[in-house]
């Protein structure tokens, strides 16, 4: 789905929204204050989208190989499946946990 995130330029609310056309961009507005100062924000629905393939993809029983490993993006994945295969729901908290183990201090070091 064409669905992106656009933060508010005056209250920094981020609102969701579906995009089918180019109409659909120009009705953009922030869902909290009612202003079109509104810029996308790009990464965090693209990240999102990416794991929830990974994380379809992605199979516990299987023995992993070394470069799975290697890659840091796969850090949480293996307990972010097994929560949901066990119905449990761990939050957003734990989204943000993981995210910082991920990302944390290369994001530091490089000030990105
Ligand atoms: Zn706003």
């Amino acid at each position: 789905m064409p669905i992106y995130e656009y933060e508010c330029a005056s209250c920094q609310a981020v609102s969701t929204f579906l995009i089918l056309k180019k109409d659909d961009k120009a009705r953009v507005a922030c869902k909290g204050c009612g202003s079109k100062k509104m810029s996308q924000v790009i990464s965090r629905v693209t990240y999102h989208r990416a794991e929830s393939d990974r994380l379809n993809e992605f199979d516990p029983r299987k023995p992993q190989g070394e470069e799975f490993y290697k890659d840091s993006r796969n850090v949480g994945l293996w307990a972010k499946k097994r929560a949901k295969e066990l119905g449990a729901d761990l939050g957003p908290k734990f989204d943000e946990i993981v995210e910082s183990a991920r990302t944390g201090k290369i994001l530091e070091k490089y000030d990105l």
